[in-house]
């Protein structure tokens, strides 16, 4: 069986000049020279992806787009193609981030489509899901995990099919941005769910496979013990992804 390498996504949302991007990823760089065994992501605002792809240069740091249209061109003002990610160095996108679900009113029908988009373009993935504070405290947290799952990744139980790259992130809505951060055992009692649902709609490799990120209010003191989880194989990580003093000893959490 494969080992899941444990990966760092960092989410810069609306964030940053493109001289403070620069500088960060010449930090981050610097920050993680020599170190192996974690993927390391980051996701700035669209405007920004070709100077933060010059900044990154050979470094094995890779960029994601924070979101895309599914259509590959047309008349649809504001919106980005996955063709258009991949110009800029994207070998990654953020899609169904809780954000974009509750203030731009994606569904996880229109999230599946941008799946589909992602792939054909040879991007990979990162589908977020996660349950407000008012599902968790009605006992729903599963029923909208799997709703979301299902509805989100539609294509992929169609074809019966799910590629092993992608990566799916357990974002607990009510730990985004607030300090609260679900315990470990809270994420690995979801990310377990999550890893059997991938098993029980694909296979049993497949829900090897696929890395399984947390995201929300992960900082470097807690970092490290979610990572003990078994089924936790990462962060997307938003507030604390914006600091290099933050964003490398998350990463470098085996040594902290
Ligand atoms: C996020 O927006 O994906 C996120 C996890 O944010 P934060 O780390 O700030 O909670």
């Amino acid at each position: 069986m494969a080992e899941r390498i444990p990966m760092f996504a960092g989410n810069w949302k609306m964030n940053l000049s493109l001289e403070e991007s620069e500088r960060l990823i010449s930090q981050i760089k610097d920050g993680i020279t020599n170190l192996e065994g974690v993927g390391v992501l980051v996701s700035p605002p669209f405007t920004s992806l070709p100077d933060v792809k010059r900044a990154l240069g050979e470094s094995e740091i890779r960029l994601a787009g924070q979101n895309l249209h599914w259509e590959s061109s047309g008349a649809y003002t504001g919106e980005i193609s996955a063709g258009m990610l991949v110009e800029a160095g994207c070998t990654h996108v953020i899609l169904g981030h809780s954000e974009r679900r509750t203030l731009f009113g994606e569904t996880s029908e229109m999230i599946d489509l941008k799946v589909k988009a992602a792939l054909g373009a040879g991007l990979t993935p990162i589908v977020c899901i996660g349950e407000t504070l008012e599902e968790r405290e009605g006992d729903r947290t599963f029923d909208v995990i799997t709703e979301q799952l299902d509805g989100s990744l539609k294509n992929f139980r169609e074809g019966k099919i799910m590629p092993s790259s992608t990566i799916l992130a357990y974002e607990p809505v009510w730990a985004i941005g607030t300090g609260k951060t679900a315990t470990p055992e809270q994420a690995q009692e979801v990310h377990q769910f999550i890893r059997q649902w991938v098993s029980e709609n694909f296979d049993g490799e497949t829900a090897n496979d696929v890395r399984i990120l947390y995201g929300g209010s992960v900082k470097p003191e807690n970092a490290k013990d979610l990572m003990s989880k078994p089924d936790i194989d990462g962060a997307l990580v938003g507030g604390a992804s914006l600091k290099a003093e933050l964003f490398i000893p998350i990463i470098r959490f085996r040594e902290s």
